[in-house]
Formats: structure tokens, C-alpha cells, sequence
């Protein structure tokens, strides 16, 4: 029995450099070895780590390439033995790529992230803590058939409702719909709640699609949107309260929604987009009819993450939106 450790950089993988001088900036550079080399007590878990690093980047430079690259290196893995993966990378994008191996990944065994709010140069780093309760995660029985999973601060998060709610608390991380599915108590992992798994999305390499986010704000005119479709082939709107727009918009949303798939969703980051409750221009009900797809209690980063793994696989309007119905 053994855990696969991948390494794809971030705060828990950075150290000064030799220029910068103590206490000066940090880059990802330390390996697996010198991370697991760093958490104490990591011989109580009974099962050996088999590292390989992958990447030593901050996660804002991750890519879904390199992401589904991945994804075939820990599938290869478990067919070779391996009762679970723990990846660690930066945590700021941790919260896109956990839902997008989610989507794919169509193993039992689990796909734990985990990485650092304090870099290890700082008092109190909490990369050795993560990684080790990420690695009893991976380990645990109780944790299989749960997908991908977010494990920081002893909270084990499913990837589906994660999100980065703090940009520098080692408590950063929250499922703001439904809590943390379990915790790591004294070592042991206690999975308290099991969302059922969703079919697993196929992948397709050969297509890259452009998907963009586009935020409503106060009074906004969207100048950017008309010509969109010349340059994206899906867009998300993460609207405000349960998926308003100004009535500017609406048609211009419209619009778009002839030329590629739009998906609705709500910029609050907790509860869904509603489908029948307002009947103004600009209101759900109205964008619904003017053919945007409802993206439901899905955030509009994870929304995204699922727009473009469909685009990518050449599923069509219709497809699309059966899937954001099962998913969101
Ligand atoms: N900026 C860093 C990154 O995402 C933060 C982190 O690692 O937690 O790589």
C-alpha cells in the first residue's frame, strides 16, 4: 500500500533565494523529498509516499494541459498499486483545479489537494500540518468514492463546493453551501456527509477553448461583451444576487447566447441562481428565456472550469445543458 505524492509548486513548495537574502521574497523551489522530509510524525501513517515532482510554479501559472497530464500521472498510479494521490500546489487556484480533476477523474481511490497558507520561512508554516492530514486523507478507506478533495487546516472540503475565502488565513478555505464534509481528529479521518458522484466528463486534448468570465458590476456596460464570439467560444456571467443583470444587458447576453453557450451564475460566492422567482428584463427568468444556461449553486470560476472541459469534448447547446442540470 502506498499514497503518489505530486509536486506542482506554491507557497508550501517556496523558499528564499540566494539574492533575495533573509526574510526576502519566495519562489517554489523546494522538491518532494524536502517537503515530506518536513512533516513531522509522517512515519505514524504506515504507508510510504512515492513522490514525483511534476511542476514547481505558483498555481496562477497552471494550465488544464498541464492539469490533465496530471490526472493521467495519478490514474497510472493507482493502476500501479497507489490507495490514493495528494497533490500539493499554490492554493490560489487550488479551489479551479480540484473541480476540474473532480470532473474527470473516475477512480475510487482518493485525489487529495493540499498546500500552504504560510510559506515555510515563516513562524508556524502550515504546509507539514496540510500535508500530512492530506496524506491520511489519501490513505483512508473512509475517503474513497469521494472524488477530488481539498484537505487544509484538518477540514476535508469536496472539490465540487470549495472555495479560497481569505487571501492570507491559514483558514482559508470554505464551503460556504454546505461545510466541510469531514475533518482529521487526533489522525483520524472522520468523513461526516458523501455527496453522490457525478458521471465523469470525457476529455479532449486537441481542443483548447477560450472561456470568459464576465462579472456584472454597478451600473455596468459591458463594452467588451458584443464582440465576445469573435474571440471565445463560451462565456460566463456571474450576476448579481440570484443571476441579475442590468436591463442593458440583456439583450446583449441574448445575443450571444445564438452564437455560443452563456452560463448564469451568481458573483455572492454561496446559493444559487434562482430559475422562476423575478420576471424583470434582466432578471433570471428573463435570461433563461432569452437562452442563457442556468448555472445553478455552481460558482462562476467552477462554472467556468465545467464550460470549458464540455466546449474541449465538442459537446453541443443542448449537452451543455443537460450537463450544468446534473452538475449544478
Ligand atoms: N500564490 C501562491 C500560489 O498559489 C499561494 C499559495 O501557494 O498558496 O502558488
Amino acid at each position: 500500500m502506498s499514497v503518489a505524492l505530486f509536486t506542482l509548486g506554491g507557497t508550501i513548495a517556496m523558499a528564499g533565494t540566494s539574492t533575495g537574502g533573509p526574510g526576502g521574497p519566495v519562489v517554489a523551489r523546494l522538491t518532494g523529498a524536502d517537503l515530506v522530509a518536513a512533516v513531522p510524525g509522517l512515519d505514524t501513517l504506515g504507508v510510504p509516499l512515492e513522490v514525483q515532482d511534476a511542476q514547481a510554479v505558483p498555481s496562477a501559472n497552471l494550465t488544464f494541459a498541464q492539469l490533465l497530464d496530471l490526472v493521467d500521472a495519478a490514474a497510472k498510479a493507482v493502476a500501479a498499486g497507489a490507495h490514493g494521490v495528494v497533490v500539493t500546489q499554490g492554493t490560489d487556484t487550488i479551489e479551479e483545479s480540484a473541480y476540474l480533476v473532480d470532473l474527470v477523474w473516475p477512480h475510487p481511490e482518493p485525489f487529495v489537494l493540499t498546500g500552504a497558507m504560510r510559506n515555510p520561512t515563516l513562524a508556524g508554516p502550515d504546509g507539514p500540518a496540510n500535508l500530512l492530514a492530506a496524506a491520511r486523507v489519501a490513505a483512508s478507506p473512509a475517503a474513497r468514492e469521494l472524488g477530488a478533495l481539498v484537505v487544509l487546516n484538518d477540514e476535508v472540503h469536496a472539490a465540487r463546493w470549495v472555495r479560497k475565502a481569505h487571501a492570507t488565513s491559514t483558514g482559508a478555505f470554505a464551503s460556504p453551501d454546505t461545510g466541510p464534509l469531514g475533518h482529521v481528529i487526533e489522525g483520524e479521518v472522520r468523513i461526516l456527509t458523501r455527496p453522490p458522484r457525478r458521471t465523469p466528463l470525457r476529455t479532449d486534448r486537441s481542443r483548447a477553448p477560450r472561456v470568459a468570465l464576465h462579472t456584472v458590476t454597478l451600473d455596468d456596460d459591458a463594452a467588451l461583451l458584443p464582440r465576445l464570439a469573435d474571440t471565445h467560444q463560451g462565456l460566463v456571467v456571474a450576476g448579481f444576487g440570484v443571476g441579475h443583470v442590468p436591463s442593458e444587458l440583456a439583450p446583449v447576453l441574448g445575443d450571444l447566447a445564438t452564437r455560443m453557450p452563456v452560463v448564469l451564475t451568481s458573483r455572492t460566492g454561496g446559493g444559487s441562481v434562482l430559475r422562476h422567482t423575478y420576471g424583470a428584463i434582466g432578471s433570471e427568468t428573463d435570461l433563461q428565456r432569452r437562452g442563457l444556461i442556468n448555472g445553478g449553486l455552481l460558482d462562476p470560476y467552477k462554472a467556468r472550469i465545467l464550460l470549458r472541459l464540455l466546449l474541449a469534448s465538442g459537446a453541443g447547446r443542448d449537452e451543455i445543458a443537460a450537463a450544468f442540470a446534473e452538475h449544478a
